[in-house]
């Protein structure tokens, strides 16, 4: 049956696990050929796998988009394989968290390289191929969806540096959609609150149980399926109607 993203390609950053992993499945299931793009490339084989029993279509791309080169590759190897790029989900992303104070600069480091330079690399790499497939491609729009966060919205103590990164996501997905407007490539950001992934895990025990709000461990969170949900609305929606903006919480998240 054709769907809405028959016909079209969608690299998405970050599918090794959690969000990026439930976007790539839904994109697939929408009709959209698949690029899976992270480090872990035995996890990125396990969902092709996956996805391309179920009749999807799908490319594995192991890259690390901290280094430039890689992320241009990653792009590249995309067009060359299916020859155009249509839908580009920047989801690759860490969480860190900690004071300020007495920090370990070496993690600001990592925080920063992920959550902006590689969706800066992996932006700038796609643009011209996003360009052409608005102009050319079966739906004469192109999308670029960023997953930004409820920390890009609200501040919270010990969540500094995440902060500065997923604010700065959501300034410069708003500049880059008012350039890109008249040209038919939708730019939007999509902002979940607390999603049951591994994105929490890479801190430590201490660190969680001091950082991460207690009434989060209490409710029913997020699923990667919902957000995967949201992406897949953003996506499908008709060439006139651009979502800048999606906020995706947990109902008893405060
Ligand atoms: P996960 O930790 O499950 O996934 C993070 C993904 O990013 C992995 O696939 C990882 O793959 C990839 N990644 C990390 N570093 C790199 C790198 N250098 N190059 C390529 N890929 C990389 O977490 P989530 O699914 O939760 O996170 C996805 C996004 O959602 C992030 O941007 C996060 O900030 C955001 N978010 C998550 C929320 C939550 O509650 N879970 C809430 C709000 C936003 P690999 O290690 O294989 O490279």
């Amino acid at each position: 049956m054709a769907s809405k993203l028959t016909g079209t390609v969608a690299l998405v950053t970050g599918a090794s696990s959690g969000i990026g992993a439930a976007t790539a499945r839904e994109l697939a299931e929408h009709g959209a050929s698949v690029a899976l793009v992270a480090r872990r490339k035995d996890r990125l084989e396990d969902l092709a796998a996956e996805i391309e029993k179920a009749g999807g279509t799908t490319l594995v791309v192991e890259a690390d988009i901290t280094d430039r080169n890689q992320a241009e590759g990653a792009v590249e190897q995309v067009v060359e394989r299916f020859g155009r790029l249509d839908t580009l989900v920047n989801n690759a992303g860490l969480m860190l968290l900690g004071p300020v104070v007495g920090a370990d600069a070496e993690e600001w480091d990592r925080m920063i390289a992920v959550n902006l330079q590689g969706l800066l690399y992996t932006t700038r790499a796609a643009l011209p191929h996003l360009l052409q497939a608005a102009e050319q491609g079966p739906r004469q729009v192109a999308d670029i969806v960023n997953i930004s966060s409820q920390a890009g919205r609200v501040a919270s103590k010990g969540y500094g540096v995440y902060n500065l990164t997923k604010f700065g996501v959501n300034g410069f997905t708003e500049s880059l959609r008012q350039e890109l407007a008249q040209r038919h490539v939708r730019v939007g950001v999509l902002e979940p609150g607390a999603v049951e992934t591994e994105l929490v895990g890479h801190n430590t025990p201490e660190v969680r149980d001091e950082l991460v709000d207690p009434v989060i461990g209490r409710i029913e969170v997020l699923t990667a399926d919902d957000i995967a949900d949201g992406v897949a609305y953003m996506v499908t929606r008709p060439r006139r109607t651009a979502i800048g903006e999606l906020w995706i919480m947990p109902t008893e998240q405060g």
